[in-house]
């Protein structure tokens, strides 16, 4: 119950999420000009527009800030995991940071929004043999 399969898709590694996938860590996009954080990575800042980044490793902590449960299969390989939880995670170093992730170790009834959460990665293989760091979370 509430872990996805180990065979389950992963995300193809990009320049983009390299750090964020690979690094076992919380590893988010650090704008080179403001300095803002932004997760999910992308091109540009979202705050000033430029183009250039480093990264920012940030605490691992967090607060569950919304969830859902998924009680329904969408995908035949999912009919073992539901229910499961899937949660939206403000960072405490960066709170309008806010990840997504699943809660596979933790029953489904104990998630609520305002629980602290720490974050573990699991090892899963991309189809290219990369491997990938995944976050999950737990009760912190
Ligand atoms: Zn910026």
């Amino acid at each position: 119950m509430g872990a996805l399969p180990k065979d389950w898709g992963v995300p193809a590694i990009t320049p983009l999420n390299a750090a964020w996938f690979t690094s076992g860590a919380l590893a988010l996009q650090r704008c080179a000009s403001c300095a803002n954080v932004q997760h999910p990575p992308e091109e540009v800042c979202r705050a000033c527009g430029a183009m250039d980044f480093g990264v920012e490793i940030v605490a691992p902590s967090g607060t569950v800030h919304s969830f859902t449960i998924v009680h329904y299969a969408a995908n035949a390989a999912l009919a073992d995991a539901v229910p499961y939880a899937v949660v939206l995670v403000s960072l405490d170093d960066a709170p309008h940071v806010r990840v997504i992730g699943n809660m596979p170790e933790t029953p489904v009834e104990d998630v609520r929004i305002g629980l602290p959460v720490v974050p573990y990665w699991e090892e899963r293989a991309a189809e290219d043999g990369t491997v990938v760091q995944l976050p999950q979370w737990r009760p912190g």
